[in-house]
């Protein structure tokens, strides 16, 4: 019994090394890739600025990717499947303009930040989610972004986000802000700009 206690106590431990490891390298890589953008916007890089002008998601917005099966659009977003799916259901909204991230968000961009959540829901619904309570709507925060275009991740059901990618959707966390905070955030700096006239939220 001792022993079925002690190995099943062994192997939580292992799984939780490989999730620790696995964020340890997501944040790196995320890292990197927004340290080598900033040199390159810096020209203090070797590498060749049309990087930054091949943006994956700007051609999805463009619709010149062929790959990606949009789901919804409108003039200003759309709505395209996750190619490495966090959960049964993972989808991705985009302003067609290349926005970098939520960071570079104002409160005129909260009228958007609403469209691509209703989008999101949307798509869920027509993806035949009906359990509307368990589901996941958030951002990531520089550094943590793996593609330097704003992306909505449209998640369902939450509860069924799996083990090893769990790390990355913490509402709350350095990474990962859920679309109602930071809806919250910029109505806030909406009302502290009304006061003392800033033009962008702080976090
Ligand atoms: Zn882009
Ligand atoms: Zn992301």
């Amino acid at each position: 019994m001792q022993y079925l206690i002690f190995k099943s106590q062994i192997k939580t431990l292992s799984q939780h090394r490989r999730s620790l490891t696995r964020r340890v390298s997501w944040q790196c890589s995320c890292l990197l890739k927004e340290v080598q953008s900033d040199r390159i916007m810096a020209g203090e890089s070797n590498l060749d600025s049309s990087l930054l002008d091949s943006c994956i998601f700007c051609s999805i917005a463009s619709e010149q990717d062929k790959e990606a099966k949009i789901l919804a659009k409108t003039d200003e977003i759309l709505c395209f499947r996750d190619i490495d799916p966090a959960a049964p259901h993972h989808y991705l909204v985009i302003p067609r303009e290349h926005i970098h991230s939520c960071l570079s968000l104002q409160r005129k961009h909260i009228n958007l930040i609403k469209k691509m959540a209703e989008m999101g829901k949307r798509v869920l619904q027509t993806q035949g989610v009906t359990d509307m309570n368990d589901i996941s709507l958030g951002f990531h925060k520089p550094p943590f972004i793996s593609v330097n275009h704003l992306h909505l991740h449209v998640i369902a059901p939450s509860s069924q986000i799996c083990d090893f990618m769990i790390y990355k959707f913490i509402p709350g966390t350095e990474s990962f802000i859920l679309e109602k905070d930071l809806r919250k955030r910029l109505e806030k700096s909406e009302k502290q700009q009304n006061a003392k006239s800033l033009n962008c939220f702080s976090w």
